[in-house]
């Protein structure tokens, strides 16, 4: 068995039945494992999470064409933790945060899983949103099905994109961390027989989780056991991902432009100000200096 947490989350593609199907499957175990610690998340919260982050990756890919592509993904229901946001980018890099981190449930006594549905909510939507360079944002949505994610994932592919899908995600958690995390998609490009898909359904509905399956195998073998008998070929390279975040210390100074001359002098006065950056936790402590040099001749002037 690998150890995941030591290995950096990456992403492999490939295709199946004569290129009819498309599959592409994150190990984003060192991703949730990050955004566990980042955001302080709660049991279920960092199953929710991980859950989002691991779409957003696989989104991002599967309808981001070009490298500064990037796709969002939002799930507001009616549930204790809020919403959720996740974002991934064609080149493997995937950030998120939600509402309510410390939001948690007991073990679902109906399966003994965590419960994740309850967390997130049965009602609400799901949205997602591609931004590709300086192009107007694009927000499809959707109703939440189940609340589950994969579920509402599959959904919003086959009704708002037409691209019909099998989607699994997972979070495994042992001993406070994430164990394994990630997930899988396998999408029917057009002329995708009856047969293929028949066959596909049949190998998923065997497979169980997708976290017991990455327990199991490689990742690389989770996708064989979803296209099996489907004659799967990978697809070369596996590309690496990772949680980062398009936050920085230049960024967060100059987040401070919004407010008025008296409100930075009273920061600087306060002895600097914190900025949070939401998507990654990050707390960045502007000293007056800098503060100070944003916008140096209209504060002395007002001073
Ligand atoms: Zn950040």
């Amino acid at each position: 068995m690998q150890d995941s947490l030591n290995t950096p989350s990456y992403i492999l593609r490939g295709v199946a039945a004569g290129g009819t199907l498309r599959v592409v499957a994150i190990d984003a175990t060192q991703i949730v494992e990050e955004a566990r610690t980042r955001h302080d998340l709660s049991k279920t919260a960092t199953a929710a999470l991980g859950r989002a982050l691991s779409a957003a990756a696989l989104l991002a890919i599967i309808l981001g064409k070009k490298i500064d592509s990037r796709v969002s993904l939002r799930i507001q229901g009616d549930g204790p933790i809020g919403w959720l946001v996740a974002e991934g980018s064609a080149d493997g890099l995937v950030r998120g945060y939600v509402r309510e981190p410390g939001a948690d449930l007991p073990i679902r006594e109906s399966d003994g899983k965590l419960d994740v549905s309850g967390l997130v909510g049965k009602t609400g939507e799901l949205a997602v949103t591609r931004l590709k360079g300086n192009a107007e944002p694009w927000t499809g949505s959707v109703e939440l099905v189940s609340g589950e994610l994969a579920e509402d994932v599959a959904y919003y592919l086959a009704s708002s994109e037409q691209i019909p899908s099998a989607v699994q995600l997972g979070v495994y958690e042992e001993g406070g961390r994430v164990a394994r995390a990630g997930g899988l998609i396998v999408q029917a490009m057009p002329g995708v027989t009856g047969e293929t898909l028949e066959a596909l359904e049949v190998n998923i509905a065997k497979m169980g989780s997708f976290t017991d399956n990455l327990r199991a195998v490689s990742l690389l073998e989770v996708m064989e056991r979803a296209t099996e008998g489907l004659g799967f070929q990978a697809a070369a390279e596996a590309q690496s991902a990772r949680f980062q975040c398009r936050c920085s210390r230049d960024r967060a100074v100059s987040s401070l432009t919004y407010f008025g001359a008296a409100e930075r002098q009273e920061m600087m006065d306060g002895g600097g100000q914190e900025v949070v950056c939401h998507w990654c936790n990050e707390h960045y402590q502007i000293s007056p200096d800098e503060i100070a040099a944003l916008d140096a001749p209209q504060i002395r002037a007002r001073a």
